[in-house]
């Protein structure tokens, strides 16, 4: 039912331009803002660019109001990150966008406490690479951008049966020349992906693959046929998943590049629908943020040019 690998389709792409305000109307009726803490500061991607336009989406859905927490700068005196405590406490999820060096015993320590006991964790594209060594973290995420022989690979056939590949065996993290690809659903029923079309046209994007780590109950939400042709794995790579943690949730996807002044990723309605509805359900496990009549069909991808992003 989800082919993904439709080169056609691929071919004939056209990036069509949604003029329909994304998401203008209320979402949620009467109930309290969800507050929400992005945490930024280090990334080897345009950090400075992509909060504001996360924030902006977050706020612009009615459902979320948003904070920022951005870390000292790398190679950081220890009296610098000394100040830098976040209190998670004070939020119902936590957004990283955050790929850079690894945070005092102090924060982790918070972070674990926070999710353990019922909070809300996003992580958004490269926020997977970080911290290679914090174990804690590598079971949250489920897998990270990793060398081959930091964990098992997980991937799905066709039919949606997982595979997975032992440590040692196979690639590891990587990713060909971005590009526009299909995203398949593959659990229709999971809150975050319900109603999305199975398949829909992603904007141009890194497609990751090979991603590493103890994948220890993970639910997959969405994949996409990695290309051989287009550097890739020739597999079905997880996009989108989820993992219970303690009495927390946490929401992954790997989409949403963004370097330079290019974040056409990030303006994809596709993504941002599935930042919004992740970090949604990471908050409460419910999903109330609709899905836009403006969201990407299986031909075509659909980009938000709404103002003041
Ligand atoms: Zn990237």
């Amino acid at each position: 039912m989800t082919k993904s690998r439709n080169h056609t389709t691929l071919t004939r792409l056209a990036l069509v331009t949604a003029t329909v305000a994304f998401l203008a109307h209320p979402a949620v009726g009467d109930e309290p803002k969800l507050r929400l803490l992005i945490i930024d500061g280090q990334n080897n991607h345009n950090w400075r660019d992509t909060t504001p336009i996360m924030k902006a989406d977050l706020e612009r859905s009615g459902r979320f109001t948003v904070d920022v927490a951005t870390t000292p700068a790398a190679k950081s005196s220890p009296s610098a990150w000394d100040s830098f405590r976040p209190d998670f406490s004070r939020y119902d999820v936590v957004l990283s966008n955050y790929n850079g060096e690894t945070w005092p015993a102090p924060v982790r320590e918070a972070l674990e406490a926070y999710v353990s006991k019922g909070g809300g964790l996003a992580i958004i594209h490269a926020a997977n690479n970080a911290f290679t060594d914090w174990p804690e973290y590598n079971l949250m995420i489920g897998l990270g951008w990793r060398g081959p022989k930091f964990g098992d690979r997980v991937t799905l056939d066709d039919a949606g049966k997982v595979v997975r590949t032992p440590k040692g065996e196979g690639p590891g993290a990587g990713h060909g020349p971005p590009h526009a690809f299909q995203v398949a659903i593959r659990d229709p029923d999971h809150p975050i992906t319900k109603g999305m079309p199975s398949v829909w046209m992603h904007a141009r994007d890194e497609l990751y693959h090979g991603q590493r780590g103890p994948a220890q109950h993970m639910t997959i939400l969405a994949t996409a046929f990695s290309d051989k042709s287009k550097g890739g794995t020739g597999a079905n790579e997880p996009m989108i998943w989820v993992i219970p943690h303690g009495k927390g949730r946490v929401f992954t996807t790997v989409m949403g590049h963004a370097m330079g002044d290019d974040a056409t990723a990030m303006h994809c309605i596709g993504f941002k629908t599935v930042m919004l509805r992740g970090a949604e359900w990471a908050a409460t496990g419910r999903v109330t943020i609709p899905i836009p009549a403006s969201f990407p069909t299986a031909d075509s991808a659909r980009r938000d040019d709404a103002p003041g992003k």
